[in-house]
């Protein structure tokens, strides 16, 4: 089907607000996804995820704000916007006495699509669920039944695939095999987003990311910029002669030694011109180096910056919408 606002972005919320009795879950939050992105949407249990995800595909009303869906309203235009999108929910699937086909004609009989059996096929190929095309549903493992949610939801072709925490619970290997597959969707053209609690794998993955805190935006950015608010490396000195006390020089960098005086780790923070005055305390400080440890701070320290999950905090929430 094709999207009737030709320049509208793929998924556009503004000011949406939800409140649950007298629980606010979402307190305004806007942001737009552009069509043929794939975006991420990061936060702690509760931040409202899953809600704004439910309004997106019709499962919740929103209090207030606007919510569309390449430019049309997803309550107005409920029937048009729903077959727009494609959904992999939390849960697993409950119809437990369909085959997995007849799972997949259904789904397909309810966005009134006929004819798609090359396709059927091809989802069952790409998601390894060919040898498992006629099972009952109840004798799946619950790799099989998520890869099969992940079907259902493309069945109909949809502009935008919305996945609520697609890998949670899902051993590596199979989450290794379900983001190739997403990114080889999203490189056909379709629009995604997602939600994750796997910090690594949205920072390798995601182009942009918001991260949700409070029913709030904290931040919402490139995946690049998002890390460079950080400008933190966790040093690790490791020594040729070991030492008993940390040199006075190196005191201001958080200086840790590791109990056999062999190693020393530090954590550098601010711009190139910062970490040349702590290579320059290094090398005053006299210490005999064996090696260097440098790791840059990831995404996961970013997103524990932003919600409040850690001392220190510098800036404030960010927000590119
Ligand atoms: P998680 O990562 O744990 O799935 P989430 O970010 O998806 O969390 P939501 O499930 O959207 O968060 O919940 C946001 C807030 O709204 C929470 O405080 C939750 O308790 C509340 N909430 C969600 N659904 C309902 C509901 N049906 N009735 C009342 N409160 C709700």
């Amino acid at each position: 089907m094709r999207p009737s606002h030709p320049d509208a972005p793929a998924i556009e919320v503004r000011d949406l607000v939800k409140r649950y009795r007298d629980v606010e879950a979402l307190k305004g939050v806007s942001f737009a996804v552009g069509r043929g992105e794939l975006f991420g949407l990061l936060g702690p249990n509760g931040a409202g995820k899953t809600t704004l995800i439910s309004i997106l595909t019709g499962l919740v009303r929103r209090s207030a704000g606007r919510a569309e869906i390449f430019g049309l309203d997803v309550t107005r235009d409920y029937l048009t916007t729903r077959s727009l999108v494609g959904v992999v929910p939390q849960e697993l699937v409950s119809d437990h006495f369909f085959t997995v086909r007849q799972a997949l004609e259904f789904q397909s009989g309810y966005y009134g699509v006929r004819g798609n059996r090359d396709w059927m096929d091809h989802l069952l190929e790409r998601l390894d669920l060919a040898a498992h095309a006629d099972k009952r549903m109840h004798a799946l493992s619950g790799g099989m039944k998520r890869r099969l949610l992940v079907a259902k939801a493309l069945i109909h072709r949809p502009a935008v695939l919305v996945l609520d925490e697609p890998t949670a619970g899902v051993d590596v290997e199979l989450r290794h095999g379900l983001w190739e597959f997403v990114r080889e969707i999203h490189a056909s053209g379709t629009t995604v987003l997602l939600t994750t609690h796997y910090i690594e794998e949205a920072e390798r993955n995601c182009e942009r990311i918001g991260i949700l805190h409070e029913g709030r935006l904290a931040a919402l950015d490139r995946t690049e910029n998002l890390l460079s608010l950080l400008d933190e490396r966790q040093v690790t000195l490791h020594l040729s002669e070991p030492v008993r006390t940390v040199p006075a020089g190196l005191a201001r960098y958080g200086a840790a030694l590791s109990p056999d005086g062999q190693r020393i780790a530090l954590v550098v923070r601010g711009a190139d011109g910062e970490t040349g005055e702590f290579w320059a305390s290094v090398q005053a400080s006299g210490l005999k180096l064996r090696d260097v440890d440098i790791r840059r701070a990831g995404l996961e320290e970013v997103f524990l910056h932003l919600t409040g999950g850690r001392r220190g905090a510098r800036p404030a929430a960010v927000a590119r919408t």
